[in-house]
C-alpha cells in the first residue's frame, strides 16, 4: 500500500506515528480533516497483527470523525488515536502518559477521548502529560459517561424517523427491538419506556438480559439469535457493527433501522438493499452523535451538561434534514448524511478562502 496516495485520495491531512519501547507504547495519530476545528477522536486499544491493518483502521476511523461531527454542526474535526496493544493485558499507567506526550506534540490540533479498549482511567493518566484530553471523570470536572447522552440522542434520531415512517414522532406503543443492552441501550431504553414503547432485548450476557427483564411488563427479552427478525416497528442495533448485511437484511421485520452501533452496514451496497425493502435507515453517525456533542461540551474549561443535551436534541433536525434530502435527491439515507457533512466542510472551506 501506498500510504500517502491513499492519504490524498481520501482526504487525510497528516499521520503521526510514535514509538517509547520504555512504556511498552506503539502508536498512532490520524487526522483527517481540521477545517471545522481541532480534531477530536477517541483513542482505540487494539492489537493488530501487522502495521498496515493499524493504519488502515486508524485512517478509517480518523475520516468518520470528520463526517459525524461536521454532520452535528459541530467546530471539529475528525481524527483518531491507535495503541497497539491488548487493552486486557498490555495497558500501564506510563504508556499512557507517554500516549498523552504523543497528543501534546501535536499542540492541540488533536483531541482525544475514549474508544473500544480504552478507559476514563487511561484518559486520566494521558491527561497528567496534555490538557488536550476530554471524556474525564465527572470528579475530576469532565463529562463522565457518554451513553447517556448517546442515549439520549439516539432517541431523538428515532423520533425524527418516525415522523418519515408513520407522519409522527410519537412513539408510544411502537415496539422497539434493541440489539445489546449496554450503556447506550440503557439509557435509550429510559427514554423510549417514558414515552409509551413497548422494547423487545436482548444481549449476548446473561446479566444484562436478567437487568432488562426487570425493566417491566412493556419489555420482553428474547435469544440473542432471534432479535433482528422480532416482528416490531424499530430495530435498534446497539451492540456491534457490520449487522446490516446481505445476510440479515432479508430477515428484518422493522420498517426503521435507527440505533448508537457504529459502522451499522456491512458495506454501502447495504444500504441499498435497505430501502429496497422500504426499510428507512437513520444513518448511525447521525443517530450516536450524542457522545461527541457530550464531550465537545467539556472544552475548554467546565462541563455543560444542559447545553450538552440542547445541543444533542438537535439530533432530531440533522436527521428530519437528512431523511428530507435523500427524498428530494433520490439518494439513500446514507449518501444523503455524507453529502449534508461534506457541504458543511466545503461551506467552511469557501469562508475560509475568502
Ligand atoms: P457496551 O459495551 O456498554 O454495550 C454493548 C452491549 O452489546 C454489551 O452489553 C454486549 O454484551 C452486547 N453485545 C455484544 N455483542 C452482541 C450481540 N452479538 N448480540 C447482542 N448483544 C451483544 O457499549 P455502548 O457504550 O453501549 O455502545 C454500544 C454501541 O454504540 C457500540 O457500537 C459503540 O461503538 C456505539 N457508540 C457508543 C457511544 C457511547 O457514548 N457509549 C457513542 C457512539 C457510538
Amino acid at each position: 500500500m501506498n500510504i500517502t496516495e491513499y492519504m490524498g485520495a481520501h482526504g487525510h491531512e497528516q499521520l503521526s506515528v510514535w514509538t517509547d519501547p520504555s512504556a511498552g507504547l506503539r502508536a498512532f495519530i490520524a487526522i483527517h480533516d481540521t477545517t471545522l476545528g481541532p480534531a477530536l477522536g477517541g483513542v482505540r486499544i487494539w492489537p493488530h497483527p501487522t502495521e498496515e491493518a493499524a493504519i488502515m483502521d486508524v485512517l478509517r476511523l480518523s475520516r468518520a470523525m470528520t463526517y459525524k461531527s461536521a454532520a452535528a454542526g459541530l467546530p471539529l474535526g475528525g481524527g483518531k488515536g491507535l495503541i497497539v496493544a491488548d487493552s486486557r493485558t498490555d495497558k500501564t499507567e506510563a504508556m499512557f502518559r507517554s500516549y498523552g506526550r504523543f497528543v501534546d506534540s501535536l499542540g492541540g490540533r488533536f483531541i482525544t477521548t475514549e474508544d473500544v479498549g480504552a478507559s476514563t482511567q487511561d484518559l486520566e493518566w494521558a491527561s497528567q502529560s496534555t490538557k488536550h484530553v476530554v471524556g474525564l471523570s465527572m470528579e475530576k470536572g469532565g463529562s463522565g459517561n457518554p451513553a447517556v447522552v448517546t442515549g439520549f440522542g439516539v432517541f431523538q434520531a428515532m423520533r425524527a424517523c418516525a415522523v418519515s415512517a408513520w407522519g409522527s414522532d410519537d412513539l408510544n406503543g411502537r415496539t422497539v427491538a434493541l440489539q445489546g443492552y449496554g450503556n447506550v441501550a440503557t439509557s435509550l431504553a429510559i427514554y423510549l419506556l417514558e414515552v409509551g414503547a413497548k422494547l423487545i432485548i436482548t444481549d449476548i450476557r446473561e446479566e444484562r438480559r436478567v437487568d432488562a427483564r426487570r425493566l417491566g411488563d412493556r419489555v420482553s427479552v428474547v435469544a440473542p439469535d432471534k432479535i433482528l427478525s422480532q416482528n416490531c416497528d424499530i430495530l435498534a442495533p446497539c451492540a456491534l457493527g457490520g449487522v446490516l448485511n446481505a445476510k440479515s437484511i432479508p430477515q428484518l421485520q422493522a420498517q426503521v433501522v435507527c440505533g448508537s452501533a457504529n459502522n451499522q452496514l456491512a458495506e454501502l451496497a447495504d444500504d441499498k438493499r435497505l430501502a429496497d425493502r422500504g426499510i428507512l435507515y437513520g444513518p448511525d453517525y447521525v443517530a450516536n452523535a450524542g457522545g461527541i456533542i457530550n464531550v465537545y461540551y467539556e472544552l475548554g474549561g467546565v462541563y455543560d451538561h444542559k447545553r450538552a443535551m440542547e445541543r444533542t436534541s438537535r439530533i432530531y433536525d440533522t436527521m428530519l434534514r437528512v431523511i428530507e434530502d435523500s427524498k428530494e435527491k433520490g439518494v439513500s439515507t446514507a449518501v444523503a448524511a455524507d453529502a449534508l457533512a461534506e457541504e458543511r466542510l466545503r461551506m467552511a472551506l469557501s469562508e475560509r478562502l475568502a
